[in-house]
This record gives C-alpha cells, sequence and structure tokens, in this order.
C-alpha cells in the first residue's frame, strides 16, 4: 500500500488513504445524493441531498478507520507493533510490523474488527430508534440510518471465513492452535478465500447478465480481489516456511568480497561492479564491517571524479541491515522487505562476512522448487 496520502495520527499510528478511496468517496456521495437518499426520502432540495451525502460519507469513513483501529489497538495491546493503518478501496490495512506469533493473537486481533463494526451497527440503529419519531425532513435520521446499515454489512462481510478478510484470519488462528501448523492453516483458509472470491465473481457476473452492470462489476471486482489476495498469502506463506529452515551461512558466498575504505570508486566500479556483476558491496576495515557502497551510490558522484573520490565518502555508514550466518533466510528477506532495501550485509560478531541480496534468495526459492527439494525440517512456530 504504497500509494497514499497520510492525513494525521492517532495513538502514535499514522493514518493514510490510498488513492483508491478518493474514488470511492466520489463514489459513495454520488450514489447516495442521486439515489439512496431520493429514494428514501423525498421532497429535499438538491443541495440537502449532497450536504447529508457528503456528511454520511465521511463517517462511513470513520466507521472503516474505527475497525482499523480496533485491530491495530489490540494487536498493540497484545505486544505487536503497528506502525499504520492505510484505508483503501475494500477497507483498510493495518500495517503490522510483524506476523501474530501465536493463534491466540491472531483471533482476538482479528475479530476486533468486525466486532467493532457490529457494535457500531447496533449504536446506530439505536439512534436511529430515538430519532425516528422525528418527522421529515430529518437529515440526520437519514445519514444515521445508512451508517447503521453499512456498518452492518461491513461487519457480517469482514466475517467471511475466507482468508485474507478478517473471518478468515479467525479460521486461520482456530486450524493453527488445533494442529499447531500455521502452513496447513494457512493453505485451508486461503482456498476458502478463494472459493469465496470465485463465488463473488459468478454472482458479478451473474448481475451483468441481468442488465445490473454496475452491481455485477462491482461484486466481480471484490471477487477478483478476494481471489488473488488469497492465492498471494498462500504462496508467501509456502515460501516463508521454506526459508525459516535455512541459514543464511547456506547461502554465503564463501570467499568474502569486500572493499577498504581507501579505495577509489573507480577501482570499485571496474573491479567488482563491472566484473562480478555485483550491485553492492560491504567496506570493511581490518575486517571490521563499517558501511555499504552500491551501484545508487556511485551513481550520485560525476565520472570524472570517480578516480580521486574513496568509497568511504559515499558509502552508507550509518543504519546498517545487519544479518548473522545462524539467522534464517526468513529474517533476512523480512529485513529486505521491511525496509525495501536491496540486500544485507552479513556480519559475524564484529566481523565481515559479506552479502546476501533479494535476488540470492529468489534464486534459492526458484532452484530449489525446481529441482522439487523438499523443505528441510518442520519450521511451524510454536504456539
Ligand atoms: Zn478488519
Amino acid at each position: 500500500m504504497k500509494a497514499s496520502i497520510k492525513l494525521f495520527r492517532i495513538a502514535g499510528i499514522d493514518i493514510g488513504v490510498h488513492y483508491s478511496w478518493l474514488f470511492i468517496f466520489v463514489f459513495f456521495w454520488w450514489t447516495l445524493a442521486e439515489g439512496y437518499l431520493p429514494q428514501q426520502h423525498a421532497g429535499w432540495s438538491p443541495a440537502a441531498y449532497w450536504l447529508t451525502a457528503a456528511v454520511t460519507v465521511l463517517l462511513l469513513f470513520v466507521s472503516v478507520l474505527v475497525h482499523e483501529l480496533a485491530h491495530s489497538l489490540v494487536a498493540r495491546a497484545r505486544g505487536m507493533p503497528v506502525s499504520s493503518i492505510t484505508l483503501f478501496i475494500l477497507g483498510g490495512v493495518s500495517n503490522l510490523e510483524e506476523e501474530p506469533g501465536k493463534p491466540m493473537v491472531e483471533f482476538t486481533m482479528a475479530l476486533a474488527g468486525p466486532v467493532t463494526s457490529l457494535l457500531l451497527a447496533l449504536i446506530f440503529w439505536g439512534i436511529t430508534r430515538v430519532l425516528g419519531t422525528v418527522t421529515e425532513p430529518n437529515y440526520v435520521a437519514a445519514a444515521i440510518a445508512f451508517l447503521a446499515y453499512m456498518n452492518l454489512v461491513l461487519g457480517i462481510f469482514n466475517l467471511l471465513p475466507g482468508f485474507p478478510m478478517d473471518g478468515g484470519r479467525v479460521l486461520r488462528s482456530i486450524i493453527w492452535g488445533s494442529t499447531r501448523s500455521l502452513s496447513k492453516a494457512t493453505t485451508i483458509a486461503s482456498i476458502i478465500g478463494q472459493v469465496f472470491g470465485w463465488g463473488f465473481i459468478a454472482y458479478g457476473v451473474y448481475l451483468i447478465l441481468r442488465v445490473d452492470l454496475f452491481s455485477g462489476l462491482w461484486a466481480a471486482f471484490v471477487g477478483w480481489f478476494l481471489t488473488s489476495a488469497a492465492a498471494a498469502s498462500r504462496k508467501e506463506v509456502t515460501y516463508r516456511e521454506r526459508l525459516a529452515g535455512v541459514k543464511v551461512r547456506e547461502l554465503m558466498n564463501v570467499n568474502i568480497l569486500a572493499i577498504a575504505p581507501d579505495t577509489t570508486i573507480q577501482e570499485m566500479v571496474t573491479g567488482i561492479f563491472q566484473k562480478k556483476h555485483d550491485r553492492a558491496v560491504p567496506v570493511c576495515r581490518n575486517e571490521q564491517l563499517i558501511g555499504i557502497a552500491t551501484i545508487t551510490d556511485v551513481k550520485k558522484v560525476p565520472q570524472e571524479k570517480w578516480a580521486v573520490t574513496p568509497v568511504k565518502e559515499i558509502m552508507t555508514g550509518a543504519q546498517l541491515y545487519t544479518v548473522t550466518p545462524d539467522d534464517s533466510l526468513n529474517t533476512a528477506l523480512e529485513l529486505i522487505t521491511k525496509h525495501d532495501i536491496n540486500q544485507v550485509l552479513i556480519k559475524n560478531g564484529d566481523k565481515c562476512a559479506g552479502l546476501l541480496t533479494r535476488a540470492d534468495i529468489i534464486r534459492y526459492l526458484q532452484t530449489s522448487q525446481e529441482l522439487g527439494i523438499p523443505e528441510k525440517r518442520n519450521t511451524d512456530r510454536q504456539s
């Protein structure tokens, strides 16, 4: 979820909206102002329809946000840091810094969202009961009734037991808890997620054939999204399980390639980047790791200065992302993904031990898959 606009911060969590939310905002605004509200409440002025619709959509946005905050706050209470929440076209995503390590944590975390939506639905419904006696035009009652309905839909939809929907996460945590196998649980929950996805697509096609083009396309889109998200989660867990059983040591280059800080850029380019096809190299002084130099760093210096500029002037020396030879490949890949970098440095104590790239890990996965090499050991996290 990168293409997003940061809005504000609540309880230390950055709240942002994905650009697709602008589309959903306009879509709901228009549907409410031109369709739903005039159908339900005749005789208002056009301005009243549009204004009530705008406020309602904003409150819908707040409802989705509260749902996501419920996930995040439960996660944090269970000791899992949450850095940000991004609202996008089909709800929201809480960006966890790590996956839940225990079935019970995932269970409560996943359930918190839909339960909150259902509670909101109940509260809004209660308010409409109180407001119900007031005579038309009742703009507030109209908005609240719609919000009660939407929160009910949000709560129920998210409880469908297909991964990666909340209900699917709940199901996964139950299977995970009873079988002790995260990969088995993810596989089952995401297959069900894919089945739901295909169901939505089929329903969408049915609606399109019934000439309800818009609802049909919408249902098909939701289905397509679910199917692909479920398939991606399944793949990712398979990879993670596979990588967790392998140590960095096993992929490490035996002949450590490192350079001294006083090497010139020119020497590094011709001696390493051009010859070995590497894109980065550790910088070490007396075997102590002090930095990393990459092709990106080189590009910032004009070519005529390469022969006179030492590598220490362009290298990254602070904030080095390192792993040890005994870490798993999974740990390395998590670092690479989290910080959006192409490689991590391998450090043995203080000593330079080399470099592990994203490409190394991918190549490892491809080769072992192509040759049908089984996973090294059962690496399911214990509850
Ligand atoms: Zn949720």
